[in-house]
């Protein structure tokens, strides 16, 4: 059996542990000490002894460790993670099954029943973000059993946890490497994605729901403004969905070229799309002095965000940035606003969305909202994971 450290939490938190909240914060324990490090195994008891869960230390943004078994017989955390694993990859069967699908959230950490790994799948290649140094060390021991997986081709890594060595390390695990691009498939619109590439890979997985939504004709005979427009994956969605014209909007220099093969993957006229890189509250400037106006006007903004000329933070500033697009949405048509922040849930998003709605002498509705798509799991005992919030809303 292995070892694990008797972590004993404050009574006034008992109640939510047992009822299976899974993030452990080290303030809420009354014996967290120097001998936990990164990958401890724990033992969460109440102050009175009883077993509530066993976990590992795993410092991260969020908290201190993972909760990943509720049940007293000791396991072993290799054991756990590979039996969340398979039953991950069970309940996505039709995703695999899905032609027209060949990207999707294959693990995603405690929503999958085990905290600070998420896994993609790329068209048989892995990419796996480790949230944490204390997991990154059962990394090892977890490999050949990922390489044993039958529609593994190759493996990619993104390390999310501050690292002492210096950053430049490879993204590249082993087998095969991908293609560059790799082209993959979403609801049969195709994107373009680097595995190895920084950040970002060049689609954003959970906006699926959002993309189909598009792509099924709400953009039909309409403009678009695709603001924060990254790669304009939304732009190309709205293009499946007959829209007449996109103007994708970035600050970032690598827009133009990303955001034409995108479209040009998808046998779609580049040259007849706009592509600005600017700063989008510039552009509102412009925007507005030119009469400019969309149909369909996309927001979707980092939670946190500094260019040469503006600092955006979703928790203070959102309101003005809804005020800023508002004027430019014209008569009868829909903003798309999006939001990851995982500081104010789906409510609070609507009621900031209401209170700068109800500014405006034009009458508007919620049509619609959308959260994270099924194939990013989430469970009710960690509700701060379900982060992704979209909200449409259709102007007179
Ligand atoms: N909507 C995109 C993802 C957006 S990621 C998609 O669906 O793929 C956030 C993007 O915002 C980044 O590409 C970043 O370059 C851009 N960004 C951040 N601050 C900005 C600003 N002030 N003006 C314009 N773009 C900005």
């Amino acid at each position: 059996m292995e070892n694990y450290y008797p972590l004993q939490v404050a009574k006034k938190h008992v109640n939510k542990y047992q009822q299976g909240y899974p993030l452990l914060h080290k303030e809420w324990m009354m014996n967290w000490s120097k001998k936990i490090t990164e990958s401890t195994l724990l033992k969460l008891v109440s102050p009175t002894g009883e077993f509530i869960a066993y976990g590992y230390a795993g410092k991260q943004n969020k908290g201190d460790g993972w909760l990943f078994s509720f049940e007293k017989k000791a396991p072993s955390l290799l054991d756990n993670l590979r039996a969340r694993l398979k039953e991950a990859i069970e309940i996505r069967q039709t995703y695999f099954a899905d032609e027209t699908t060949t990207a999707f959230r294959l693990f995603n950490g405690e929503g999958d029943g085990f905290g600070g790994l998420t896994i993609d799948y790329y068209d048989g290649f892995l990419l796996l973000q480790w949230y944490s140094l204390g997991l990154y060390e059962f990394k090892k021991e977890l490999l050949p059993h990922l390489f044993d997986l039958p529609f593994v081709k190759g493996i990619y890594e993104k390390r999310r946890f501050e690292q002492e060595e210096a950053a430049d390390q490879e993204d590249f695990v082993g087998g095969e490497k991908a293609p560059e691009p790799l082209l993959v498939k979403e609801n049969g619109m195709t994107f373009a994605v680097y595995l190895d590439d920084g950040w970002m890979t060049g689609i954003f997985l959970d906006q699926k729901d959002v993309r189909r939504e598009l792509s099924l004709g709400l953009t039909a005979g309409k403009t678009v403004l695709n603001t924060f427009s990254y790669t304009g994956a939304f732009s190309v969605a709205a293009l499946y969905g007959g829209a007449v014209h996109t103007t994708s909007v970035d600050a970032a220099k690598r827009t133009i070229a990303k955001t034409r093969e995108q479209f040009e993957v998808n046998h779609l006229d580049s040259a007849a799309q706009t592509i600005v890189v600017e700063d989008v509250f510039q552009y509102f400037k412009y925007a507005l002095r030119k009469g400019k106006q969309f149909d369909v006007v996309i927001c979707d903004p980092p939670s946190f965000a500094r260019t040469k000329k503006t600092t955006f933070q979703v928790a203070s500033d959102y309101p003005e940035l809804l005020r800023q697009l508002i004027p430019l949405t014209a008569t009868g048509g829909t903003m798309i606003v999006s939001t990851n922040y995982a500081g104010f849930g789906m409510k609070a998003f609507k009621k900031m969305i209401h209170s700068v709605c109800q500014e405006e002498t034009r009458a508007y509705r919620i049509t619609q909202d959308f959260s994270l798509p099924t194939d990013f799991r989430t469970t009710k005992a960690f509700p701060e994971g379900n982060y992704l919030k979209v909200v449409m809303i259709q102007f007179d």
